[in-house]
């Protein structure tokens, strides 16, 4: 469809990132460039170790940028204060590699959760919200039950829909076929490509399993620390 590039959504500059062990410093990644496209769907493919999860979460905000910088949609999160970090993380969606849904509530209250901080009032309640993403997502049948009592693939599907609830323009996922049966990791992933397309959002996703690259528009290759060209 659309080929020509429009405006980098993310864009990543002189990214190095590292980790205290012990009394040593590991550096784990070594200056990473690199743009994401509004609405594309990227996959980071690299081997376990390679520093997939660490570059996930310095977009997400979830760890401290240490070197260079991130722009998340105009906004630079080096030096960015705690009050704007919110702010920022409120435009992405996570999906990790297991769902980490609460078990101790129902499916239904998972997917409101990211709403429970939410101070703008919406005229829907974020119940209906709720569940009208359960039902974008296939499950709305289940939305009562407890986590528990869904099988692997329904349960990512939850995390979709709770990734999905306040209408991210970037969603992250970290491995999230990573414990699913091939089928079940084909359905998520076409799943995923779907809202992508329909809701414009842009993906990243990062794996090692290859059965899933033919959904991306882009694969970047990282190992050990440096992006592959
Ligand atoms: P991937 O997701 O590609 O498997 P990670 O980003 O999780 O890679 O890890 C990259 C490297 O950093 C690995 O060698 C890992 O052991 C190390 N690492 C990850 N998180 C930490 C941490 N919190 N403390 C120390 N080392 C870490
Ligand atoms: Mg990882």
């Amino acid at each position: 469809m659309m080929k020509e590039k429009s405006k980098a959504v993310i864009s990543i500059s002189g990214l190095r990132h590292n980790y205290t062990e012990g009394d040593g410093v590991k550096e784990v990644l070594h200056g990473i460039d690199l743009d994401f496209y509004g609405g594309e769907i990227a996959i980071i493919m690299g081997p376990s170790g390679s520093g997939k999860s660490t570059l996930l979460k310095l977009i997400g905000a979830q760890l401290t940028i240490q070197s260079g910088d991130i722009v998340i949609d105009g906004d630079h999160l080096s030096g960015a204060n705690q009050s704007r970090l919110r702010e920022i993380r409120r435009k992405i969606g996570f999906i990790f590699q297991s769902h980490h849904l609460l078990d101790s509530i129902t499916v239904l209250q998972n997917v409101q959760l990211p709403l429970a901080f939410d101070k703008s009032q919406n005229s829907k309640s974020s119940r209906e919200l709720a569940y009208e993403a359960l039902q974008t997502v296939g499950i709305a049948s289940h939305a009562e039950k407890k986590p528990a009592h869904l099988s692997g693939g329904q349960k990512q599907r939850v995390a979709i829909a709770r990734a999905l609830i306040r209408k991210p323009a970037i969603v992250l996922a970290d491995e999230p076929t990573a414990s699913l049966d091939e089928k079940t990791g084909r359905e998520v992933v076409e799943l995923i490509k779907k809202m992508s397309k329909e809701l414009g959002v842009t993906v990243v996703l990062v794996t090692h399993d290859n059965r899933i690259l033919d959904i991306a528009d882009r694969i970047i290759r990282i190992n050990d620390g440096n992006l592959l060209v």
